[in-house]
């Protein structure tokens, strides 16, 4: 049964189901975040998503065109950000596919820079990943004020640490 939708959506038996995805708080974060429940191998189809199309970017909203974008507050839209991500979104079908093994109890993760041209908000990552941003932005924004001071700082700590790490030499 796909009943992670309201009921105006589970016209589509493909839908994703409670029995295969749990909707639930992250440790650490605000906001909520959704599980597997079984394994999925790397390159198959997780699952089909919907959502009502809006004219406005929102804080669960994907873009589907420059000017339309949908808004999934129940399933997609709450996957959380990684920049190394274990699921892509396929926009014109509407399906999630998964770039690595994904275990049965972990979360799924999905680049938001890719889901927006502009995001509802940017926002600092410390998601783990070798190849972390640091700040994430929409795909055709740039780091706004807040964000430029933010990577600014954490580039003056790295050059202190940097300079910290130095051999002392020469000193009176
Ligand atoms: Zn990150």
């Amino acid at each position: 049964m796909s009943d992670l939708y309201p009921p105006e959506f589970r016209v589509d038996p493909e839908l994703p189901a409670t029995t295969d995805f749990t909707v639930t708080s992250v440790d650490g974060r605000v906001g909520m975040g959704v599980r597997t429940n079984k394994a999925f191998t790397r390159g198959v189809r997780v699952a089909k998503f919907t959502g009502q199309l809006s004219s406005k970017i929102l804080q669960h909203t994907l873009q589907v065109t420059p000017d339309m974008h949908l808004h999934d507050p129940w399933f997609v839209g709450l996957f959380t950000h990684s920049c190394a991500p274990n699921c892509v979104l396929d926009m014109q079908r509407l399906e999630i596919w998964a770039l690595t093994d994904i275990g049965s109890g972990e979360l799924l993760t999905i680049d938001y820079s890719m889901t927006e041209d502009v995001l509802h908000r940017q926002f600092a990552c410390g998601c783990g990943s070798a190849h972390c941003r640091r700040w994430i932005t929409g795909r055709r924004e740039g780091p706004n004020e807040t964000g430029r001071a933010y990577l600014a700082g954490l580039e003056s700590k790295k050059i202190k640490r940097m300079v910290a790490r130095q051999p002392r030499r020469g000193t009176r």
